[in-house]
């Protein structure tokens, strides 16, 4: 069986301690095996890393920069042969995949330009023959730990970015789908990036724990599920590194009884249901306002959802594949389960689809549950699954403040044609990233991407200007160079101009 291994100092590393079966989701099977790395691989790739920094700190950011204009060619040269990559392991269709790179080119297209943002400041005159300005230098060693959901753009987020920014970097992805994110480790060494600025190691605990200990790793970027992400903050910060952690989501809808529900329907069936609700800014909750619109949404959503294909990421007319494992699939089924226990209603059911000659594969089909309430199970946690619920409200207030007192708060949306409720919503929500008729408002590479409340710890968000401040230390320098024959006398007071 092919062995998923590492990639360290320009080298595919294909030694294993430990492994782990990674499956097609599809299918069921056992496809490949992937490497765990031990402790000491983990640290040979950070020495990798550190021995590499200074060449590539002393490079100048142009020229960092070009291998990622070379590296953003590769990605579209081999975009079929990545899609195919992430279809067999995570089971997302070819067009969804596609999705995924495209959004993830765009954070290498901007990381070409980073040496823009990486100018700093500059003050002359500050005092009397005073000059003074800041400047942005690299951290060193940076780690980034990332999800299996997105294997190609969450890994995309950070190290094109931290990398131009002129760190060198060490990427532990997802041991459940980690093909891609290897194949792309290679694209870059493809594109001219010297041996040890990129590293990738496969693994689990062991290898993040090494992350987050060493002392030669100075910055943590992570995104993943939130007891993880509280787990990855709070030892990166004991071990006094730099980190943010992206979490978890529970994402509402609101739909006001103004809204247009035909295109109101027809955003959340992607929403929701798209990359089988295996997205964080995955649409799970839709708050409606009155019974009206509550059964108006049911109607025309259970009309739409006869209408989804579920299947093999080898058919592209499919609208969405299974999900990741069969643990998880169970997981889904269990959420759906508890909530007819707690009372909820369940108007479409996706727990036993029928996928022609797919009789093993994880699949759970688009499921609708409405009558859902604050306090059920699967209101309360994220279920990471194609599953929406609809919670009534009976009144705007109401569903807003069904949101905020949610534990997430990474994305949200409201449906309606009033621009005054719209704008009080944006302007009151305590959610990060807010859709206007936008049911996936995923800002794009040169905003930042981020949530609030428990879906992201640290203070800085993810890419774009976020992203060169997290990867960046400020250092302002203060420079006097008097005129000659000037005789300056001590001064001790405070100095000021
Ligand atoms: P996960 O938390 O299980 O895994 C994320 C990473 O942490 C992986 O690399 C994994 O190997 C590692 N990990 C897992 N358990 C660990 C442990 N006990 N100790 C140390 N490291 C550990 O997340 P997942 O299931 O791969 O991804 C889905 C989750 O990620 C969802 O909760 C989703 O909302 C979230 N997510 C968030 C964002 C965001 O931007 N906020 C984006 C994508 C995914």
């Amino acid at each position: 069986m092919t062995l998923v291994g590492h990639f360290i100092n320009g080298v595919n590393v294909d030694t294993a301690e430990r492994t782990q079966d990674v499956f097609n989701p599809a299918t069921g099977e056992a496809t490949k095996q992937v490497a765990l790395a031990a402790k000491e691989t983990v640290e040979e790739a950070i020495a990798a890393a550190q021995a590499a920094f200074p060449a590539w700190r002393n490079t100048p950011p142009a020229k960092r920069a070009r291998v990622m204009f070379r590296f953003k060619q590769l990605l579209e040269e081999n975009a079929e042969k990545i899609c195919q990559l992430i279809g067999e392991e995570h089971g997302k269709i070819a067009h969804d995949a596609m999705g995924e790179l495209t959004r993830g080119i765009e954070n290498v297209e901007f990381a070409c330009y980073a040496p823009q943002m990486l100018k700093g400041e500059h003050s002359k005159n500050v005092g009397p023959n005073i000059d003074s300005w800041s400047e942005m230098q690299p951290l060193g060693v940076v780690a980034g730990i990332t999800p299996f959901n997105f294997p190609a753009m969450v890994p995309l987020w950070m190290y094109p970015l931290a990398i131009v920014c002129g760190n060198t970097f060490v990427l532990k992805p997802s041991e459940r789908d980690p093909s891609s994110t290897l194949y792309l480790a290679q694209l870059m060494q493809e594109a001219g990036l010297p041996d040890g600025v990129l590293n990738v190691v496969n693994g689990d605990k062991v290898a993040v724990d090494t992350l987050l200990t060493d002392e030669r790793v100075k910055a943590v970027s992570f995104v993943g599920s939130t007891p993880i992400a509280e787990y990855v903050y709070a030892t990166a910060s004991a071990n006094g590194k730099r980190c943010q952690a992206l979490g978890g989501a529970k994402n509402h809808a609101i739909i006001m009884p103004d809204a247009d529900m035909d295109n109101a329907v027809a955003a959340m069936t992607g929403a929701a249901f798209g990359s089988s609700g295996e997205r964080c800014m995955a649409l799970s909750v839709a708050v409606c306002v009155g019974d009206e619109a509550a059964d108006a949404l049911i109607e025309k959503m259970s009309a739409a959802m006869q209408d989804l294909k579920v299947g093999a990421c080898t058919d592209n007319s499919n609208d969405f594949g299974p999900v990741i494992t069969e643990a998880h699939m169970n997981k889904v089924k269990g959420y759906i389960d508890s909530a007819e226990q707690q009372g909820a209603v369940v108007v479409v059911d996706g727990r036993n689809p029928q996928v022609e000659g797919y009789n093993n594969g994880f699949f759970v089909g688009g499921t609708l549950i409405d009558q859902v309430k604050p306090g059920m199970t699967c209101y309360d946690e994220e279920i990471f699954g194609p599953v929406l619920l609809v919670v009534r409200a009976q009144s705007m207030d109401e569903a807003m403040q069904l949101i905020n007192d949610h534990e997430y708060g990474n994305g949200t949306c409201i449906f309606t044609r009033d621009g005054e409720a719209a704008r009080y919503f944006s302007d009151n929500i305590l959610v990060g990233m807010v859709g206007i008729n936008v049911p996936l408002p995923v800002p794009v590479s040169y905003h930042s991407f981020g949530g609030w409340k428990r879906s992201l710890f640290g203070d800085l968000s993810a890419y774009g200007p976020d992203g060169v401040r997290f990867y960046t230390n400020r250092k302002t320098i203060t420079q006097r160079w008097p005129s000659s024959g000037v005789r300056e006398g001590v001064q001790f007071s405070f100095p000021s101009n």
